[in-house]
């Protein structure tokens, strides 16, 4: 029957015409692949807000859904680049980081950093090794790649290197240094996980996180903010190319990120008294999530690892990272600014 329809097909089409199609549905695949921003079901899966509003897809969506705004017709601000796939973890593994004069001879060559921040940088870096901050190898060299003088904002000038948290606007901050390295040590990233962070804040957590991984995934709650980064992620991309993986979202992470779940690791840099729900399910088996666990006047950076038994029941292993050291992360908190975790009694 097959053949039959074969054949009918050979004697009915000119060669010349089956080829024409044939390379046309391969060159128009291979492009369709190739656009980051794929118009989808229930229009989630759109662009930046601003890409989106200035195209022609936006009468068409409005059309469809007979509402007057993007908004009402269910756009929401989502930047997904990541379909690039720029091999981060490739670029931080060729860097010779034996001693300072290769490493800043490599930077020169390859990079368009600033010297005095690059001299910085790499000091910061000994010092959070030596604090045993930073533990693996992948790690320092996500470190020394990440230009955190582009992440802490104007008003800190001077301080890029410093060793303490500040502040970035919206009452949120950039966290400190030895922080970010303890958290991203322990989430021990490979290549090829797929990381979900919470709390996207300056962008600093997730630019390291390109240097381990091409698959992550970062949300912040507050509008202005995440436009902020959002803008400077897709600056930064021209000279920084494995931002261009970070996939980001404006929301609530509380509830993380269905359409793109499960995770191999999930970072939390907002504080919470529980673990959220909605997080240890998007976790995957094995999978392990840091957070700042704690009520909100102080927290512990917990290690949760997560296991499935055979019958498919879960159960969780903790270890609390800095032994009895609390830290104070800014509070997780919904929609309407209110914070997910129960005030403590002297609160109420
Ligand atoms: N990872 C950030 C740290 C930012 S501070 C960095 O590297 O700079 C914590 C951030 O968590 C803040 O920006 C805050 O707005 C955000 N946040 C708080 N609650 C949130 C929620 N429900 N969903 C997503 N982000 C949240």
């Amino acid at each position: 029957m097959i053949s039959m329809i074969l054949d009918f097909f050979k004697k009915t089409i000119p060669a010349p015409l089956v080829f024409t199609v044939f390379f046309g549905v391969l060159i128009g695949t291979a492009f369709g692949l190739s656009i980051p921003h794929i118009f989808v079901t229930n229009f989630e899966r759109v662009s930046t807000y601003e890409e989106v509003a200035a195209s022609s897809m936006v009468e068409e969506a409005l059309r469809f859904t007979g509402s007057s705004s993007l908004e009402e017709a269910g756009f929401s601000y989502v930047t997904l680049p990541g379909i690039q796939k720029y091999d981060g973890p490739r670029l931080a593994q060729s860097m010779p980081i034996g001693t300072k004069e290769t490493w800043l001879s490599w930077m020169s060559r390859n990079r368009s950093d600033d010297p005095v921040f690059l001299d910085q940088r790499w000091d910061w870096a000994q010092d959070l090794v030596i604090s045993s901050e930073l533990k693996r190898p992948e790690d320092v060299r996500a470190f020394l790649l990440t230009p955190r003088e582009h992440f802490v904002r104007a008003a800190n000038k001077g301080l890029e290197y410093a060793d303490t948290w500040l502040p970035i606007g919206y009452g949120a901050t950039i966290t400190d240094p030895d922080v970010v390295s303890m958290m991203t040590t322990t989430l021990n990233v490979q290549p090829g996980d797929k990381v979900l962070e919470i709390g996207t804040g300056s962008g600093y957590q997730a630019a390291i996180l390109s240097y381990l991984t091409r698959d992550v995934y970062t949300i912040e709650i507050i509008r202005p903010l995440y436009v902020e980064t959002d803008a400077l992620y897709t600056e930064l991309e021209k000279n920084f190319p494995s931002y261009s993986v970070i996939n980001r979202k404006l929301g609530d992470g509380y509830y993380g990120w269905e359409e793109f779940a499960p995770f191999n690791k999930i970072i939390v840099t907002c504080s919470i008294d529980h673990i959220p729900p909605p997080l240890l399910r998007q976790l995957k088996p094995g999978g392990i999530m840091v957070l700042p666990l704690g009520p909100p006047n102080r927290q512990y950076i917990m290690e949760i690892v997560k296991h499935e038994a055979e019958d498919g029941s879960i159960t969780l292993s903790r270890r609390d990272v800095y032994n009895g050291q609390s830290v104070k992360f800014i509070p997780f908190r919904d929609d309407a600014g209110a914070s997910y975790s129960t005030p403590v009694p002297d609160e109420i």
